[in-house]
């Protein structure tokens, strides 16, 4: 069924409420324009009005159309900003060309597009548009001088055209650093946002991260979408690493053997520090038997470990303990039965893989 708004889409969503407001801004300004003409303050005909509003009318349509279908995403401005304000200029153009007496007052509605600008354009995109908005106004106070020269008033016009010479580059400069600001912002968003779930000595997800996205497994296996699996690893005899080697180096191991985990994990896995030297593999989509497979690998490659810094021969083992989600249970339940196993791996000698099934709680 037809929806206004994309159901899945968060930036195209945004586009569209954005166009929404410039929408309204254009039905403000008919409907202004429709106000003059009943006071008998401009020189439009019901004619030009009519066909006017209806042009202006079809327009947005195809604009909604292009970013509802995702035409828009093939251009590099994706929101089509630039292009929108151009053809707006150009609408208040098409009323100052009309409006007469008012002209002066109509000033204002640049104001009012230049205020779209400060969601994407760049200063010299800014000043670009505040060019091509003095040159259209002069080019219309021209044409109404050769058709109509006595609407002209030269001292208040040219007084218009200086105002808006001024004003427009001063809001480009202005808007041009709004827009900049807008993008640190967001620049520095999405750096918090990786902070708030990235472990900061080890770069893989933290705990919290791990129960999101185990919550987000559960939802699928619940449904039968799919199962998943977990694994817990634990570093063998990591104190001894520390207490020999020093804390740092210690840490390089650390993140050494977790960022190894996940370059060999499938993209669709995920790796998270559990504490300490301990981590959890969610593996999507895989039963108890790939799973053990999967944490096999994981185990060898980090046997065959080289760490900068350390002894040639120096070797780490991890312990792993793995176990299959079952549909409809606590996400601890499942976490307890791997470290069950873990602890089984550990007591049966270490550097070893030991499983639970999903049966026993
Ligand atoms: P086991 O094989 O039974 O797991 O022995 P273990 O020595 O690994 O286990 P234990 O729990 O006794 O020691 C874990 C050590 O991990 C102790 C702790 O100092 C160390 N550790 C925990 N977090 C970090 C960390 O962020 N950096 C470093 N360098 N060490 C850590
Ligand atoms: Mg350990
Ligand atoms: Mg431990």
């Amino acid at each position: 069924m037809f929806s206004f708004f994309p159901k899945d889409d968060h930036n195209q969503t945004l586009r569209l409420k954005r166009f929404l407001m410039a929408f309204g801004s254009y039905i403000g300004c008919i409907a202004l324009v429709g106000f003059f003409y009943f006071q008998g303050i401009t020189r439009a005909t019901l004619n030009v009005l009519v066909i006017g509003s209806s042009v202006n009318i079809v327009f947005n349509l195809l604009i909604y159309a292009i970013i509802r279908t995702g035409l828009n995403k093939r251009f590099k401005d994706q929101s089509l900003t630039l292009i929108q304000m151009v053809m707006a200029t150009f609408w208040i153009m098409l009323i100052v060309y009309y409006a007469d007496l008012l002209r002066s007052v109509v000033l204002i509605l640049y104001i009012v597009v230049f205020m779209f600008g400060l969601f994407k354009l760049n200063v010299w995109q800014f000043l670009f548009l505040s060019v091509f908005a003095v040159a259209n106004y002069v080019a219309v106070l021209l044409l109404l001088y050769k058709t109509y020269p006595e609407s002209i008033n030269p001292k208040i016009d040219v007084l218009n055209i200086l105002i808006l010479a001024v004003v427009l580059p001063w809001f480009s400069l202005v808007g041009g650093y709004i827009t900049k600001l807008r993008a640190q912002i967001s620049h520095a968003l999405s750096t918090i946002e990786q902070l708030a779930i990235i472990d900061d000595l080890t770069q893989v997800f933290n705990r919290r991260q791990m129960y999101k996205i185990l919550e987000g497994q559960k939802a699928l296996g619940d449904r039968g979408i799919h199962p998943f699996s977990i694994c817990i690893f634990d570093l063998d005899h990591f104190k001894i690493v520390n207490d020999t080697f020093g804390h740092s180096a210690g840490d390089i191991v650390l993140r050494t053997v977790a960022q190894e985990a996940q370059k060999n994990l499938r993209n669709i896995d995920h790796i998270a520090r559990y504490g300490g030297e301990e981590f959890i593999l969610i593996l999507t989509n895989l039963e108890i038997k790939e799973a053990i497979v999967c944490a096999e690998r994981i185990r060898d490659i980090t046997k065959k470990l080289v760490f900068d810094d350390m002894p040639k021969e120096f070797k780490i083992t991890i312990s792993v303990g793995v176990t299959e989600y079952r549909p409809s249970e606590f996400i601890q339940n499942a976490i307890n039965r791997a470290d069950k196993a873990l602890y089984r791996a550990k007591a049966n000698g270490r550097d070893r893989v030991e499983y639970e099934p999903s049966t026993t709680i």
